[in-house]
């Protein structure tokens, strides 16, 4: 057994607007053991996401907060070290909530099995797990594309947005993606295959719409809100479809701003606006994950990932993600396959 040390970060208190490291408390506990049922898993890979800021929050929101001294939320991959279920055996490679930690102790039920022999298992976290299923689902069954449309995205180079653009254009689609810098747009453009991008730091985005999408948008896949998502829907066509998935542009502001205002839009093209959480799809999640996985294999869809070493330095890519500093997937290397 290794050394009975579990390092995790517990939230220490609530950020006023952007998070800051001091936010956060680096702890060390023995490692638990499993009771009958449960089995002890060791983090491999630490998903960073934008929800995480969400739980820092007091604000109303779909689930609770962590509380001050709990354990940061997260998804992990990670090895069983112990297991007291016999769905599990010792080495096994798993997903699971097991939040910021070295190790972990979860219900056998709340364990998903990754096999190792399908894609790395990191992309269990990306392409292949949450981000990936959120961006296959909001696409695909709030979205609706149809051949031809064209289909526009923001934060459109990272773990949901690069996978949403892929899938409109296997889906006969016009892609248009909207993210933070030229590399990024670089990157979508000619590694990924969008037909356009546009850099909402340097660019008009109304104007740059307008031109990029001259019969108008059929669906948007709004990653990020505010005032990209007001010129958006300044371009939106016919019976247009708005899929809200996240609201990444407000969730560090102390005061979130009421947009859209732009109603009239949704009026004179009867278009449609629906929020959605990706565990609405989650009796469907597998069925998508295998053809992702297969999408993976042909080449049809590719993923970056940008790999943060060692769980200490955790708060410090959640804080740099909050300001557009990862660059595909944020994954922290907890500890080596
Ligand atoms: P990501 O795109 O890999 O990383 C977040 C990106 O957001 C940053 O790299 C940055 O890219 C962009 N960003 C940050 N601040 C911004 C701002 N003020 N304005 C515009 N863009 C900003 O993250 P992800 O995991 O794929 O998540 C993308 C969105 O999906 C998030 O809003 C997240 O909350 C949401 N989400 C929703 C669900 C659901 O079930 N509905 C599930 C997963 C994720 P740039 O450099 O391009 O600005």
């Amino acid at each position: 057994m290794p050394e009975n040390v579990n390092r995790q970060f517990r939230l220490k208190s609530r950020p006023n607007g952007y998070p800051e490291e001091s936010d956060f408390d680096l702890t060390r506990e023995p490692i638990p053991r499993p009771r009958h049922g449960e089995i002890l898993v060791k983090t491999l890979w630490l998903s960073m996401d934008p929800y995480m800021r969400g739980r820092m929050s007091e604000a109303r929101s779909y689930t609770a907060p962590v509380p001050i001294g709990g354990i940061m939320q997260g998804g992990v991959v990670g090895r069983v070290m112990e297991s007291k279920d016999d769905r599990f055996s010792p080495g096994e490679i798993v997903n699971a909530s097991l939040g910021w930690q070295e190790y972990g102790v979860v219900p056998a039920g709340a364990a998903r099995k990754v096999d190792p022999g399908i894609a790395p298992i990191s992309t269990a976290l990306g392409v292949l797990g949450m981000p990936g299923m959120t961006a296959y689902f909001g696409l695909l069954r709030v979205g609706r594309p149809e051949p031809g449309d064209t289909v526009v995205v923001s934060a459109a180079s990272g773990a949901v947005g690069a996978v949403v653009g892929q899938v409109a254009r296997i889906m006969g689609c016009r892609a248009v993606g909207i993210a933070g810098s030229d590399e990024k747009i670089g990157y979508i453009t000619g590694e990924l295959g969008f037909d356009a991008g546009i850099n909402y730091k340097t660019e008009d985005v109304d104007a740059a719409i307008g031109e990029a999408c001259p019969d108008g948008v059929n669906v948007y896949f709004d990653n990020v809100g505010g005032a990209i998502t007001d010129a958006v829907i300044n371009h939106l066509a016919y019976r247009a479809r708005v899929a809200i998935c996240g609201q990444i542009s407000q969730y560090n502001l102390p005061n979130p701003e009421m947009a859209p205002r732009n109603l009239r839009a949704f009026l004179t093209n009867q278009a449609s606006l629906e929020g959605f959480l990706v565990n609405r799809f989650a009796d469907d999640h597998e069925r998508g994950r295998q053809r992702m996985a297969l999408w993976i294999k042909e080449g049809r869809i590719k993923y970056r990932e940008d790999v943060v070493e060692g769980l200490e330095n955790a708060p410090k890519a959640l804080i740099g993600m909050m300001h557009g500093a990862n660059f595909g997937k944020l994954l922290v290397r907890v500890s080596e396959e």
